[in-house]
């Protein structure tokens, strides 16, 4: 029995993450996305949003579970068994903070492994960063995210808004 961790901000959830977490279904028995309660980062959701979120995009999904967690990934990981810990990988730039993470996570826990998957084609290019962004000013993002995350978005900003 081979329990995965895919952790992350999910700030908020989008197409590329359930892509990487639906592709990791298929080699675990479990899998367990992580929402990182990241207090140091400015996250537009609550962790109890991104969780929400997260576990009604991947309700479909029988042998994933959607978990909050706080401090290191890798006592997380031990806490819920799990051998291996699953990212994601865009171009260039993941590459690297990935590496350097992955190096220290053996260090501390040489028991876990990583499992890095490529990002796909059509998904590639989207981060929740950039998806913030384009929300906010008001631009379609539909085809980059779930409707109801797409819905949680557009009434974040419109609560930001009439708050300034
Ligand atoms: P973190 O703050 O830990 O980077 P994210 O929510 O941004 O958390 O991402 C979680 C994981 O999902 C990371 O490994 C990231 O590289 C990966 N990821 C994010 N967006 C995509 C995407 N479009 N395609 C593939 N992997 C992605």
């Amino acid at each position: 029995m081979t329990i995965a961790l895919y952790p992350g901000s999910f700030d908020p959830v989008t197409y590329g993450h359930l892509d990487i977490a639906t592709r990791a279904t298929s080699l675990f028995n479990e899998l367990v996305i992580g929402i990182c309660d990241a207090p140091r980062k400015h996250l537009l959701f609550t962790t109890e949003e991104r969780v929400q979120l997260v576990r009604e995009a991947v309700g479909h999904l029988p042998n994933v579970r959607v978990e909050p967690y706080s401090g290191l990934t890798i006592e997380f990981a031990r806490k819920i068994k799990a051998r291996v810990i699953v990212r994601g990988l865009r171009m260039g730039s993941d590459f690297e903070r990935e590496f350097e993470m992955a190096m220290m996570n053996k260090k501390l826990a040489p028991e876990i492994e990583l499992a890095c998957f490529m990002a796909s084609l059509e998904y590639e290019f989207i981060s929740s960063h950039l998806l913030k962004e384009v929300a906010e000013l008001g631009g379609s993002i539909s085809c980059l995210v779930p409707e109801h995350v797409a819905e949680a978005l557009t009434r974040k900003f419109s609560l930001e808004a009439l708050e300034r």
